[in-house]
């Protein structure tokens, strides 16, 4: 097994980092791992995360849901009602802000492949990329669009989509810098990029501290705060035109933020701390759980 130990920080170039949070992989492997700061740019990663070589034995549980379409558990099923309701919500922002009814997308990490289905059913030409083999036979088999792996993406040479979408992906992806250039020179020069990511700048980050589900370790390699997510757009040509909370995030990470903790009546306090996170976020989605971020280019 080898580990990526980072000497420059991939937002600001930096070279000096501090401990940020000691945390378990609570989901898989129970293994221990430090989340570490830049202390030129507060960027916050996962300290010596494994490569892209090792890190599949990381993903391999039935529990983990973007990869699979489980219904056990109390926790699953209120996932699944979920889903629904955010790909209303996920269609409707980005018709607002590409300012399109239809049009070409590209939804890059796209799991089971819904939400392009979902898109394809309003109109637009739709395609998929998703690295897992599972996923995308699963995909292929229900759907009648394409769904390729990752080298078809980085072989992509002016495709000029409209959208370009990672919903909860870029936080998993190794080579920032080799995808963030990718999808710059294959969005239309109007296209809208659309990124979802969790936020540890958030109050449920805060109020669980280690135990906040979507710090997700090693699986989660970086963790933006919404001010150094802008940064880093920036350095990639893009600017960030709005951002919205994903307000159904919060309940759903605060449930499994309380079974981490092994706290008793976790579901009452998970939904607790959801409802209070959903409200203060309400009008400020830099402190959602998730931010979506909404780009075009510089
Ligand atoms: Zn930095």
């Amino acid at each position: 097994m080898s580990n990526i130990h980072l000497q420059n920080c991939p937002v600001c170039n930096g070279t000096q980092f501090q401990p940020y949070l000691q945390l378990k992989d609570y989901s898989i492997s129970k293994e221990d791992f430090t989340l570490m700061e830049c202390k030129d740019c507060g960027f916050v990663f996962t300290h010596n995360f494994p490569d892209e070589k090792s890190i599949a034995p990381y993903y391999k549980s039935e529990d983990y849901i973007s990869h699979s379409d489980t219904r056990k558990g109390l926790v699953n099923r209120i996932y699944h009602v979920v889903r629904a309701v955010m790909l209303q919500k996920k269609a409707q922002m980005v018709e607002v802000y590409s300012s399109k009814r239809k049009g070409r997308l590209l939804d890059i990490g796209t799991g089971l492949a819904y939400f392009p289905e979902f898109m394809k059913s309003r109109g637009w030409q739709v395609e998929g990329i998703e690295q897992d083999a599972d996923a995308r036979q699963a995909a292929s088999k229900r759907f009648d669009f394409v769904v390729n792996d990752v080298p078809a993406l980085l072989e992509m040479k002016g495709r000029d989509f409209e959208v370009i979408s990672m919903w909860h992906v870029l936080e998993h992806v190794h080579h920032l810098d080799v995808y963030m250039k990718t999808i710059w020179e294959n969005l239309a020069d109007d296209g809208l990029f659309v990124v979802a990511i969790p936020n540890p700048d958030s109050p449920d980050a805060a109020h669980y501290k280690q135990y906040w589900a979507a710090y997700d370790v090693p699986r989660h390699l970086w963790h933006w705060k919404p001010q150094v997510f802008k940064t880093f757009a920036q350095k990639h040509g893009f600017e960030v035109v709005a951002t919205k909370p994903m307000p159904m995030d919060a309940f759903y990470v605060s449930m499994l933020s309380e079974k981490y903790k092994q706290a008793s009546l976790s579901f009452i306090k998970g939904i607790f701390w959801g409802k209070m996170t959903w409200w203060k976020s309400l009008n400020q989605p830099q402190k959602s759980s998730s931010v979506i971020y909404f780009m075009k280019k510089i």
